[in-house]
């Protein structure tokens, strides 16, 4: 059994969304973490970076704030348990189970840890989405619990990764060899924003990088959309994507072709 105090461990998380099918395999409940070290451009969750409770701007029509409108909430390991619990037929029959995500897991650790060994305990199939910034000890205890690894990874190149996401890249590839070298099963998440993710030389350095891996792992392409956008202005946060299009189904195909002359192989990429 899972001792108490881990139970009580509270976070800060900004939704617990249910019938989740894009965070792992089978149907899913995904628990938001909030809270990033990076600030990508193409954010789609751009509530998540802060890492404090906060809210939407007022509505300026309605002059007033929702509760609803506040983008985060403390709960205990054993309140998400409940959540997660009310959907266990729905995992067995789908091969599902409960996704770790956010904002970045990494960032709060002792909640992560007890929420992850708590899913574990129950035999509920766990996956962890990170993108890999964070404490290499943390994310090595992780492995242990959970059963599958979605690993972002945006660029190859330091300076280009500083440039989009504010923040140098060391630390996520040097977990990501951490990933390669464990048992635990991982996918690569690459995001592709047109003319910053998928250009030919990031490309190709994303590609040599994983090629160097044990495992060369398989590579989920994540299409660029621009949906989030109206969240930006909820939020006051300036939006510098502004008329990006979303990549073709023709583009996504020649990316996965670039992906192929270095032995790996991807799925998705439905634009
Ligand atoms: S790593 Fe993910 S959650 Fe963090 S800023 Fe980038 S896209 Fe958003």
């Amino acid at each position: 059994m899972i001792r108490q105090d881990l139970r009580q461990t509270s976070g800060v998380i900004f939704r617990i969304q249910k019938y989740s099918i894009h965070d792992g395999p089978g149907i899913r409940t995904t628990v938001f973490f909030k809270g990033c070290p990076l600030e990508c451009w193409w954010c789609h969750n751009p509530e998540s970076i802060s890492p404090g409770l906060e809210r939407a701007k007022p509505d300026e029509a309605r002059g007033s704030v929702e509760p609803a409108n506040w983008f985060a909430r403390e709960v205990s390991v054993d309140q998400v348990l409940m959540e997660v619990e009310q959907d266990r037929i729905f995992y067995e029959e789908s091969g599902g189970g409960v996704t770790l995500s956010g904002g970045e897991p990494l960032m709060q650790p002792e909640f992560s840890l007890a929420l992850a060994t708590a899913c574990a305990e129950r035999d509920l199939h766990v996956t962890l989405d990170t993108s890999g910034h964070g404490s290499g000890n943390l994310l090595g205890q992780l492995l242990k619990q959970v059963d599958l690894v979605l690993f972002d990874l945006k660029f190859a190149d330091t300076a280009r990764h500083k440039q989009y996401t504010g923040r140098e890249n060391d630390r996520i590839l040097n977990n990501l060899h951490r990933v390669d070298a464990q048992d635990t099963p991982y996918r690569i998440r690459f995001p592709v924003i047109p003319g910053i993710t998928d250009t030919p030389a990031s490309l190709d350095g994303i590609g040599s990088r994983l090629a160097g891996l044990q495992r060369k792992p398989e590579i989920d392409l994540l299409p660029y959309h621009s949906s989030a956008e109206a969240k930006y202005k909820r939020l006051g946060l300036e939006y510098r994507l502004q008329g990006l299009q979303p990549p073709s189904l023709q583009h996504l195909e020649a990316i996965s072709a670039r992906f192929r002359q270095y032995g790996l192989r991807t799925t998705g990429g439905q634009p």
